[in-house]
C-alpha cells in the first residue's frame, strides 16, 4: 500500500504520463501487433506474495501491456465504431473513480441519482427526443436494449413472466432488420423468447429494413397465432450505418400495437445536429429509444443513455427491495438500480456533465460537422478513384468501400483481394480499419469520428490504402 503522499506524487506522475501518451499517440503501432499468447507469457504464473512498488508495476505496465493495447483513441483509428474519450471526460473519471461511490439509490449519493436526471433532460433536449420520455445511463446499447425487450416482455404479459415464469407467454415475437446489432439477439436469448422467435426482416439496397416485408411478416405470425410484441429499430446500422425507416415502422408498431425500441448506439449522436433530425421522424411512437454517448459523444467508455416512455412499467421489471435496501425517501426520488440490471452504479454522470459543459452544444456540433464533412470528402476521393468502387452512399461518418482493380471482376476473387488488403494495412501499424459484407462484397470500413481525427489524417490513410493496394494487384 502506499501512503497519501506517495499517492499524491506518482498521480501527478501519471497525469504526466497520460498528457505524453496523448501528445505522442501516433506514434504506437494503432492496432496491437503482438500474437496470442505473448502477454499471457511475459507475466509471473503466480501472483506477488510481497507488496511491490508502484513504480515497478508502472515500468511493467508500460514495457509488457503497452505493446498489447489497440490505441482507440489515436487519430489513425478508423475501425469498428468510435470509442471517443476526451480530456474533460477523463478529468472527470477521475473524480469518479476517487469517490468511489455506489450511486445504486438516492441515499446512497443524491449527487449521482439528480445530476442523471439533470444531463440526460440536456441529452433529451440536445437530440430533439420528446418531452415525455425519461432518461438513465445504462453501461452498454446492450444492456438498454435488453432492458427494453424485457420491459416489453413485461408489459405484454402483464407482468406474469416475471412471477411464474413463460408457460403460455411461448409464442411471443420480435422483430428487426437482417443488419441490426447482434445485441438484439442476444437480448431475445437471453429474455427467454429464443433466437427463432426474433425475425430479421428482409433488407433494401441500402441495408435499410423493409417495412412492407416486415408488415406481411407480422400479418402472417398473427394468423399463425404468434404475438408480436416489439419491433427494433436501426437509426444507424454497424455494418454501414444504415438508416431504418422510422415513420413506416412506427405506423406498424401502431397498427400492431408492439412496443417499438430505437437503437441509435452510434448515429444517435449526430442527433444533436438540426440536419439530422430527419431520423427520428415518427419517434414520438417509439417506446424506447438508446444512443451511446461512449461512442460517439467524446465521453469515456461507459456510458449508454437509455430514454424510456414508460417508467413505472421499467421498474415495475426491474424492482426487488429487500429490507436492507429501503430508504425513506425511497417514494420521492428516482433510485436507479431500479431502472435496469445491475445494483451498484458509478457515478457516470459526472463525465457527461463535464462533457457537455467543456465542449458546449456547439463545440459537439462543430466536431461531428468535421467528421462528417471528412467522411464525405474521403468519399468523393473514393469515386474519383477508377479502381476502387463506394459500396454504400455515407450516411454519416462511414465509408464503405473496396479495392477493385479494373481487370478483375470475379466476386469471389474480389473478396479475398480485399481481405488481404486489409491485413497488410492493418500490419503496418500506421492505421486500423475493419471490414463487413455488404450484399456478400467483402467492403473495407472506414470510420471517421476519432475525436482528434483532422484532415491529414484521413488524407495519410487514403494515400497508405492506394499505395498498398497497387502493391498488392494480382
Ligand atoms: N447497436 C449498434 C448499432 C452498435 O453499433 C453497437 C456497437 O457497435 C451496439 C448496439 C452495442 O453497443 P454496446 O457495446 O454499448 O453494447
Amino acid at each position: 500500500m502506499i501512503s497519501n503522499a506517495e499517492f499524491r506524487n506518482f498521480g501527478h506522475q501519471f497525469v504526466d504520463w497520460i498528457a505524453d501518451y496523448y501528445e505522442n499517440i501516433e506514434k504506437y503501432p494503432v492496432k496491437s501487433q503482438v500474437s496470442p499468447g505473448d502477454i499471457f507469457k511475459s507475466l509471473p504464473e503466480n501472483p506477488p506474495e510481497n507488496s511491490e512498488s508502484i513504480t515497478e508495476i508502472f515500468k511493467d505496465f508500460q514495457n509488457i501491456l503497452i505493446p498489447g493495447v489497440t490505441h482507440w483513441q489515436s487519430p489513425n483509428f478508423f475501425a469498428y465504431f468510435p470509442a471517443n474519450s476526451s480530456y474533460p471526460s477523463i478529468l472527470a473519471e477521475m473524480l469518479t473513480s476517487s469517490l468511489a461511490a455506489q450511486c445504486m439509490k438516492w441515499e446512497t449519493s443524491p449527487a449521482a441519482a439528480e445530476l442523471e436526471e439533470k444531463v440526460m433532460n440536456w441529452l433529451k433536449q440536445m437530440l430533439g427526443l420528446p418531452e415525455n420520455l425519461f432518461g438513465v445511463i445504462q453501461d452498454t446499447a446492450s444492456t438498454a436494449t435488453l432492458c427494453a425487450i424485457l420491459t416489453a416482455r413485461e408489459k405484454f404479459s402483464d407482468f406474469k413472466i416475471n412471477e411464474s415464469g413463460f408457460d403460455k407467454y411461448e409464442n411471443f415475437r420480435i422483430y428487426c432488420s437482417k443488419e441490426a446489432h447482434s445485441s438484439i439477439e442476444k437480448a431475445a436469448k437471453i429474455a427467454g423468447f429464443g433466437s427463432k422467435n426474433l425475425v430479421k426482416i428482409e433488407v433494401d439496397g441500402q441495408c435499410r429494413l423493409i417495412p412492407e416485408i416486415l408488415d406481411q411478416t407480422i400479418r402472417d405470425d398473427l394468423k399463425n397465432g404468434l404475438k408480436p410484441i416489439c419491433i427494433v429499430a436501426a437509426l444507424g446500422s454497424t455494418g454501414t450505418t444504415a438508416i431504418d425507416p422510422l415513420p413506416e415502422i412506427a405506423k406498424i408498431c401502431k397498427t400492431y400495437n408492439t412496443w417499438l425500441h430505437i437503437d441509435a448506439a452510434m448515429a444517435g449522436s449526430a442527433l444533436i445536429l438540426p440536419e439530422y433530425r430527419w431520423m427520428i421522424n415518427g419517434i414520438e411512437q417509439a417506446d424506447s429509444f438508446v444512443f451511446n454517448p461512449h461512442k460517439w459523444l467524446f465521453t469515456n467508455f461507459d456510458c449508454s443513455a437509455y430514454f424510456v416512455k414508460d417508467k413505472n412499467a421499467l421498474i415495475k421489471t426491474f424492482q426487488v427491495i429487500p429490507e436492507y435496501l429501503k430508504t425513506k425517501s425511497d417514494d420521492h426520488v428516482n433510485n436507479y438500480c431500479d431502472w435496469g440490471v445491475p445494483l451498484g452504479r458509478r457515478f457516470r454522470a459526472l463525465k457527461l456533465w463535464f462533457v457537455i459543459r467543456n465542449f458546449g452544444i456547439q463545440g459537439l456540433q462543430e466536431k461531428l460537422r468535421t467528421h462528417i464533412l471528412l467522411a464525405n470528402e474521403l468519399a468523393k476521393e473514393i469515386e474519383n478513384e477508377k479502381d476502387f468502387e463506394l459500396l454504400e452512399p455515407v450516411t454519416i461518418n462511414l465509408v464503405c468501400f473496396r479495392y477493385k482493380p479494373k481487370n478483375l471482376n470475379d466476386e469471389n476473387a474480389l473478396n479475398i483481394l480485399n481481405e488481404e488488403l486489409l491485413h497488410k494495412i492493418n500490419s503496418t501499424g500506421k492505421i486500423y480499419i475493419t471490414h463487413t459484407k455488404i450484399h456478400g462484397k467483402y467492403s473495407l470500413r472506414m470510420v471517421i469520428a476519432q475525436t482528434y481525427v483532422q484532415q491529414k489524417h484521413v488524407k495519410n490513410a487514403w494515400e497508405l490504402i492506394k499505395d498498398i493496394a497497387v502493391k498488392s494487384e494480382v
